[in-house]
């Protein structure tokens, strides 16, 4: 017999949890207009890498902190260091979406302190890291998807470790912690035309994070 099976389900390491459509497309919506705001007080921008060369991904921040590169190194910044300004305030809605995603998980008590966002337009891709400039790695990073979908990449505890990936659409979320939380990851493609939102190009990711 000829039968068309599924994929088997990947199964992802501990502490890596992928929620599926967890953010309904009116509440996406929703997001778009108050990241739209964020897009205007803080404009995204590519940032310099360790090595030289420049991200591919266009970045910005809203909260008390935000996640900054350039030639003195990675680190949270409480200013924006390309205008002077304090970085936007998070959106209500953007903390709403993060403290509710959290709520069952082994991490109910995130209360994320910044939110930087990438802006992925066809073509761009974020290579193979971990995320340590944060303070406290007991805390989770807590990733919403919006606009194109991706194929996300989660590898190993180093570079060289083999990585699978996955694809991630607007509205589902992915909680990093635990065990997972220092894992590399990246993200290796962009699906151009697949986004569910009226006036988004290319992929946002709101990525939450206890910086301070
Ligand atoms: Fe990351």
């Amino acid at each position: 017999m000829d039968l068309a099976l599924p994929a088997p389900p990947l199964t992802l390491p501990a502490g890596l949890i992928l929620h599926r459509s967890a953010v309904e497309l009116a509440r996406q919506e929703h997001l778009v207009r108050a990241l739209a705001e964020v897009l205007t007080a803080a404009p995204p921008m590519h940032t310099r890498v360790k090595g030289g060369g420049m991200t591919s991904a266009a970045m910005t921040n809203c909260g008390q902190a935000g996640w900054w590169s350039d030639a003195k190194g990675y680190r949270y910044e409480r200013t924006n260091p390309s205008t002077g300004k304090s970085w936007p305030a998070m959106p209500a809605e953007f903390l709403r979406i993060a403290e509710e995603v959290v709520a069952d998980s082994p991490w109910p008590d995130f209360t994320p302190d910044a939110c930087l966002v990438n802006h992925y337009a066809a073509g761009a891709k974020m290579g193979l890291h971990q995320d340590k400039d944060e303070a406290d790695f007991s805390q989770p990073i807590v990733t919403v998807s919006l606009g194109d979908s991706a194929d996300w990449l989660i590898g190993g505890a180093k570079r060289t470790d083999k990585a699978v990936a996955f694809r991630v659409n607007s509205g589902d979320v992915l909680l990093m912690g635990g065990s997972a939380r220092m894992l590399f990851h990246g993200v290796r493609k962009i699906h151009p035309g697949t986004s569910p939102l009226a006036g988004i190009a290319g992929r946002y990711s709101l990525t939450f994070r206890r910086a301070l």
